[in-house]
């Protein structure tokens, strides 16, 4: 009877050793398998918040590219390869700039280079293979002093006559004259003829 009993309560001691090892490796095997998924749901996570992250990157570059403002001001340069002078222009902003980044400036004038740009300044440039606008000759036509404009092509105008009048003249300034006396500078031009008066 005692002996029954025992064995019996060996097999119960067997089968509760037997279900706790199953239960423990089924234990295992569902703490593995939700570490997977939840180890893939992580990387689909973070795979996911680098791809906003970057996205955020590509936004923010674009938002801060620069742009040209209504009130900027605006500028023509061109910089003279006979001559070497440099001409600047201010003008009024022409609308179809409000707004553009500096690219969008390059392709709209290809022809020229975006030399300065910020929201409120901006000056296009180009190079001229001539002489610039402000050359001047002082002359002696058959009896008086008058003023030429020099062309781009080379050519001399006639940009204005004057009161000086030959006789008057000494004759280093009759030979000086002859030869064309060189200007720069519509505001020079002047102080020269004043020289004769
Ligand atoms: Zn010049």
């Amino acid at each position: 009877m005692n002996k029954k009993i025992f064995i019996m309560h060996n097999t119960c001691m067997k089968r509760i050793i037997f279900y706790s090892i199953l239960i423990f490796i089924f234990s295992c095997f569902i703490g593995f398998f939700y570490s997977r998924i939840w180890k893939t749901n992580n990387d689909e996570l973070s795979k996911q918040m680098n791809n906003v992250n970057e996205l955020n990157i590509v936004t923010e570059t674009f938002s801060n590219e620069e742009k040209i403002s209504f009130n900027s001001t605006f500028a023509i340069k061109k910089y003279y390869d006979e001559c070497g002078h440099v001409e600047v222009n201010y003008s009024e902003l022409p609308t179809e700039l409000i707004n553009l980044s500096k690219t969008e400036v390059e392709q709209l004038y290809s022809d020229w280079n975006v030399e300065e740009f910020s929201s409120n300044n901006v000056i296009l440039s180009q190079e001229e293979d001539s002489i610039c606008n402000e050359h001047y000759v002082v002359k002696l036509s058959d009896n008086n002093v008058d003023i030429y404009h020099l062309e781009q092509d080379g050519e001399e105008k006639l940009y204005k006559t004057t009161n000086v009048i030959k006789e008057y003249l000494t004759q280093e300034d009759i030979n000086n004259l002859e030869n064309g006396i060189y200007v720069y500078g519509k505001e020079n031009i002047n102080s020269v003829i004043e020289d004769f008066e």
